[in-house]
């Protein structure tokens, strides 16, 4: 059976060859039951891809060459003119950190070295529930809990249309290990904008939509809160929400077997978003007295989640870290990317992308090196540019899923030219 297996996870013809269990790297909730064929290092996705990961996937191998203030050199060149920008700099910035374990390990080996300040593209969303878990703690569950067990689930402020198979894999599941049916799930929304579409249960039944603007939906789930504890509010509608509503959920809630609150700390782009979650965490511990109920946290795109992990096994903290005192400092706040390039904190940067070709790095006035996807269509010519492999793709690898509690195996699927992130910050760390 084993040995059948093996077999089967590659089978390769004379003109293609087809890999099964392939984990999806372009999203936060790392799908790992994709089947691709690689014919003649053209990827096609056979089975399993949403539109995010054919689009990735299936993009043509761009053609591109490491650069010096835009004139093509060899790699070796490009890493040397990296190390002299390096060693010169008295406190760099390496941000963006799209990359794998492995790559996040070299780049804080790399920050160590040079006394650097790293912070992650998705930086502001991690902190919005860094601060949450640092203050108050909280209870979060796990993709399989939901997919087995939650029969309320609560998106607040977020569609999850960012996690394209998030309803197909942790909701409207065929099978569920204790017998839990679709039609035993009730979906709540609260917030605006939303696309609720997903919500629809696969036998017709609507989701429930409570509208209100982003930045109420603390107040309103702090007013279910006190509904819950059996407090009287005396008000008509809170955000715009009638009471009766409020106290119809607020019902639900304190009936549900697993009830679940999912947000997404990205689309909380509000002032002191922490507040927000805090809220969502408090309730969630005191339905747990009497119930089951748990937050859940989507996130994790462009390896934020795993960037996070790796930095507080390495530092003992989370993301935002400065080594430049030869320490670790943290500070979620003062060592943002935006905040240290406009304060002048910093005198270079390393900005780092394997996943995303469409994300730019900011323009910073002191030298800057890019090491992106090849396909990267920058919008200024940096002092350095690398293209790099993509992990998942072009490289084995491992991510951290948004749950945080798994960290799974990603396969290359294709060969490619292009070196990985690992590979090139453990060159450069050699040479200097
Ligand atoms: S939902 Fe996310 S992980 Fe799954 S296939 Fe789409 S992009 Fe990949």
């Amino acid at each position: 059976m084993i040995i059948k297996e093996i077999f089967l996870e590659k089978v390769s013809t004379a003109s293609a060859s087809i890999t099964r269990d392939v984990t999806c790297p372009f999203c936060g909730i790392l799908c790992d039951d994709l089947v691709i064929k690689n014919q003649q290092e053209s990827l096609k996705i056979l089975e399993n891809g949403c539109h995010k990961a054919v689009s990735s996937f299936e993009s043509i191998l761009a053609v591109n060459e490491p650069k010096i203030n835009g004139k093509p050199v060899a790699l070796t060149d490009a890493i040397n003119e990296m190390c002299a920008i390096l060693k010169k700099s008295h406190a760099p910035l390496i941000a963006g950190l799209g990359s794998d374990v492995a790559g996040i390990r070299e780049i804080m080996n790399l920050a160590d070295k040079t006394g650097a300040v790293i912070d992650h593209m998705h930086g502001n969303a991690l902190i919005r529930n860094s601060l949450v878990l640092q203050d108050l703690g909280w209870i979060t569950t796990t993709m399989t809990e939901i997919r087995n067990r939650a029969d309320l689930i609560i998106f607040a402020g977020t569609d999850a249309t960012g996690f394209p198979r998030f309803f197909e894999r942790a909701i409207w599941n065929k099978k569920s290990m204790f017998k839990l049916k679709n039609e035993q799930r009730e979906i709540v929304y609260i917030g605006e904008k939303l696309n609720t579409k997903s919500g629809v249960n696969p036998n017709g039944k609507k989701p429930s939509v409570l509208t209100c603007k982003t930045d109420q939906i603390g107040e309103v789930i702090s007013s279910l809160h006190a509904l819950v504890t059996g407090a009287t509010l005396d008000v008509n509608e809170v955000a715009g929400i009638k009471i009766k509503t409020l106290q119809e959920l607020g019902k639900k809630m304190m009936a549900a077997k697993y009830g679940v609150i999912i947000w997404s700390p990205a689309d909380l782009d509000i002032p002191h978003a922490e507040l927000t979650i805090q809220n969502f965490c408090e309730i969630v511990k005191y339905l747990t007295r009497t119930t089951r109920f748990a937050g859940f946290s989507l996130g994790g795109n462009d390896g934020a989640i795993t960037a996070n992990n790796v930095c507080a096994w390495q530092s003992g903290y989370p993301l935002r870290v400065n080594y430049n005192k030869g320490y670790p400092d943290y500070d979620a706040q003062r060592y943002s990317t935006q905040n240290v390039l406009k304060k002048k904190e910093v005198d270079s940067l390393l900005w780092i992308s394997s996943f995303n070709s469409k994300v730019n790095p900011p323009r910073a006035s002191v030298p800057t090196i890019v090491m992106a996807t090849p396909d990267t269509k920058l919008n200024f010519t940096p002092d350095v540019f690398i293209p790099v492999a993509t992990p998942g793709v072009d490289h084995a690898g491992q991510l951290f899923r948004t749950d945080s509690v798994i960290s799974l195996p990603l396969k290359q699927v294709r060969q490619s030219p292009y070196t990985s992130v690992k590979s090139i910050l453990k060159q450069a760390i050699e040479r200097m």
